[in-house]
């Protein structure tokens, strides 16, 4: 027993010594912990969250005029864009800025990190696109020179692709593009107007635009019901029909009975031994405000990228002076975000036309891989397309446009906003950021938060690389919406994504403020790099800190690159990869 530096928490041992303790419970930790348990290993899990109820938190189904001012907040906050990120009935429990729990940039720099706090962290809201690497995407450097090959090839990872595929559940179908491997697919429901109209024009120019792999499944799976297409995945979804780690994978581990999860108890340091390899974990008890630790003979660091970064840098101790499985100095270096640019137009083919129902999957049904990664362009890396539109429930502030563009109010307003209605398509470029020396985080030495553990510091900044790629983006997307006869949209930039497509008269503006800023996109990774090589990363091809052997990472850190796809599949294929390893090192006493 005795007091932190701070003088603070009473510090508790807690007796059991557990095989592994998990730390975060979202894609990587979920997927690490339902493995482990089904390969009989027992797992303290610890979350910095409360338990999810989903019947109770998830808000499927409900209607704007159940809630409290329509859903948008007291004083209409939404509408003034303070309200809660992704709108009232997004199913996150976090946000852009935590209470008490703040992160700082560099000068210079802007960053935007989204966190959540609470079983399955962002798996409970987000987006479900679900799109492997491709084969080249491994080996960046081999291809063009640029950025650095990862220690493993697709051939390593494909096998859990499969697994992770077939046990969450997504949507595809078998197209043989090699920018888009084909997985374990279920079937994709059918497009819907607007999707086929956007697919007609990109025949006409040349792109592929193929069934969406979404991570919902449409047919009986593992007891899960099938997706009802009600449209609300970002809600969260009662009966699981889509993939959430929480109802997915750690509840159903929980009932194995080999894991014991802890709710509200935020990791605060990694302990180790004589040996430097990690003994036992120190975390914050959120609720008694007291500081306990709990001991295991290894660890599966999973609390996002960036936190499992900041963990390992506050996780200092003569050893490991640099902070823990960092005697290469990588940790930190090499974060990395998607560049994203949204552009959206109306279509004169979508005027008028009879209104029904357009709801199907919570997310759009087709998708447009990139097209030209064996074209030379003066740009090195590519992006797809994510596209928009359709009938959707609209909330408070969704006709601000149609609003200020129409001349009156009363019937013709209501007509003209009527009118308006679903006759916009918007479409996102999500592409891959090669890491640069400016582009990094790392622990703030002047800024502690609520419970006295350092912050993060950010530093980002874009290159040529990201810059060109984006002016391609609004090149192709106003070639679409032309080839479909509509009209461009005034460019916005994807932090406006929330306004509806067409609403916003904004300024033609350079090229630097129309690509995203650095973590928007959501999708930061890399900063606990793997690689053969001990001196130039932190962990080795199985995710296993180089310099403490029962140190492992199952979320976005260990990424070398980040290729257009969106990081979650990969996370999970990996931490699948990496748990079952683990259990194996485990079973022969390695670790
Ligand atoms: C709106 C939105 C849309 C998105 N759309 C997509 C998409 O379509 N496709 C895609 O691939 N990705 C998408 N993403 C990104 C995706 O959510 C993340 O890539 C994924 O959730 C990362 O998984 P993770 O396990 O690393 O982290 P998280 O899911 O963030 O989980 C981390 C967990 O660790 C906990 N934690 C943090 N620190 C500690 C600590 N110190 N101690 C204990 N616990 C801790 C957190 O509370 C959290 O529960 C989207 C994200 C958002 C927010
Ligand atoms: S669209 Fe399907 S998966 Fe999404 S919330 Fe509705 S039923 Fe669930």
């Amino acid at each position: 027993m005795g007091y932190n530096k701070l003088g603070m928490f009473q510090v508790i041992r807690s007796a059991p010594i557990y095989d592994v303790v998990v730390i975060g419970s979202g894609a990587g930790g979920g997927t690490a912990t339902k493995v482990l348990a089904d390969l009989g290993v027992n797992v303290a899990l610890l979350e910095a969250g409360p338990m999810l109820n989903p019947a109770k938190d998830f808000k499927e189904h409900m209607w704007p005029y159940q809630v409290p001012h329509r859903g948008s907040g007291e004083g209409g906050a939404s509408y003034f864009g303070r309200g809660r990120a992704f709108g009232f009935f997004s199913a996150q429990a976090g946000g852009w800025q935590l209470d008490g729990e703040p992160y700082t940039t560099g000068e210079g720099s802007k960053f935007m990190w989204f966190r959540s706090r609470i079983v399955g962290g962002r798996t409970n809201h987000y987006g479900r696109i679900s799109l492997r690497l491709a084969d080249y995407d491994f080996k960046p450097y081999t291809r063009d020179g640029v950025g650095t090959d990862w220690p493993i090839a697709y051939e390593d990872i494909a096998p859990y692709y499969d697994k992770a595929e077939g046990f969450i559940g997504v949507t595809g179908s078998k197209e043989g593009i090699r920018s888009a491997p084909d997985g374990i697919f279920q079937p994709c429901p059918p497009p819907r107007v607007h999707e086929v109209l956007i697919k007609k024009a990109s025949d006409k120019l040349g792109i592929p635009c193929i069934p969406m792999r979404l991570a919902v499944i449409t047919r009986k799976t593992n007891g899960r019901a099938p997706c009802h297409y009600c449209g609300q995945c970002g809600r969260g979804c009662v009966t699981a029909s889509n993939y959430s780690s929480s109802q997915v994978q750690v509840f159903p581990a929980v009932q194995t009975g080999r894991v014991q999860l802890f709710t509200n108890a935020m990791a605060r340091e990694l302990i180790t031994d004589n040996e430097g390899k990690v003994k036992a974990v120190s975390y914050i008890d959120k609720t008694t405000r007291t500081e306990k630790q709990i001991r295991c003979r290894a660890v599966v660091l999973a609390a996002s990228t960036c936190e499992s970064t900041r963990l390992l840098l506050n996780s200092r101790s003569p050893r490991h002076s640099n902070g823990l499985a960092n005697s290469s100095g990588v940790v930190g270096r090499n974060l990395m975000d998607s560049t994203g640019f949204s552009l959206g137009g109306r279509i004169p083919a979508l005027v008028g036309m009879p209104r029904h129902d357009s709801d199907g999957m919570g997310g759009s049904h087709l998708y447009m891989p990139w097209w030209l990664w064996d074209k030379k362009l003066d740009f090195p890396r590519g992006y797809h397309i994510e596209i928009g539109g359709g009938y959707g429930m609209p909330g408070v502030g969704s006709f601000n446009g149609v609003c200020r563009e129409h001349e009156g109010y009363g019937e013709s307003l209501k007509k003209a906003i009527y009118e308006d209605y679903g006759t916009h398509v918007g479409f996102s470029g999500r592409g891959e950021m090669i890491p640069n020396e400016h582009t990094y985080c790392e622990i703030d030495p002047n800024v502690v938060d609520k419970w006295g553990i350092p912050v993060l510091r950010f530093h980002f900044r874009w290159t040529d690389a990201e810059l060109k790629q984006v002016e391609h983006m609004e090149k192709t997307f106003t070639e679409m919406i032309e080839t479909m006869g509509g009209k461009v949209n005034t460019p916005r930039r994807a932090a406006e994504e929330s306004v509806p497509v067409g609403t916003e008269a904004i300024k033609p503006r350079p090229v630097e403020e129309k690509i995203s800023v650095g973590g928007e996109i959501i999708h930061e990774v890399g900063t606990i790099r793997m690689g053969d090589d001990p001196n130039k990363s932190a962990l080795n091809k199985y995710c296993q800190a180089h310099d403490v052997k029962n140190l492992f990472v199952a979320d976005g850190g260990p990424f070398v690159s980040n290729p257009d796809k969106n990081p979650t599949l990969t996370i999970c294929a990996l931490a699948w990869r990496t748990a079952e390893y683990l259990a194996e090192e485990l079973r022969k006493g390695n670790v």
